[in-house]
């Protein structure tokens, strides 16, 4: 989508720290990390939000959930992390392509 900040990380117009890619999703490191460890997954394809999703991304979301714990392991989140999900002004969603923060390893600063 013309103007989303992550489709612009997605297709490399922007830099980020991409920590993990397959053909479904991109994740990478949380500009502003409030926590010691915190990245973002995003659907390679866009999506705004929670709102936007019908049956047919039921697969797509499936397969994002299941790959959060290898890649959140691979950050060294043994112990476990938190996710969250904004959607719409209601939970403060600030970017309009949809996307699970992963946080842990250490206190959370900040995150409301
Ligand atoms: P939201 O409030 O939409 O759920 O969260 C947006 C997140 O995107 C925030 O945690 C913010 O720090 C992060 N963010 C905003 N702009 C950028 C950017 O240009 N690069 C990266 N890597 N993260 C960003
Ligand atoms: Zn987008």
């Amino acid at each position: 989508m013309t103007g989303c900040l992550f489709c612009k990380i997605r297709d490399g117009e922007i830099p980020a720290e991409i920590i993990y890619k397959d053909e479904d999703m991109i994740a990478f490191k949380d500009i502003h990390p409030k926590a010691p460890v915190h990245f973002l997954v995003i659907p390679q394809r866009h999506i705004a939000n929670l709102f936007e999703v019908n049956a047919d991304d039921e697969g797509l979301l499936g397969r994002i959930q299941l790959t959060i714990p290898t890649i959140a392991r691979e950050q060294g989140l043994d112990s476990g992390f938190r996710t969250v999900l904004n959607t719409g002004p209601g939970g403060h969603q600030e970017v309009y392509h949809m996307h699970y923060h992963v946080l842990g390893g250490g206190p959370f600063t900040g995150f409301n």
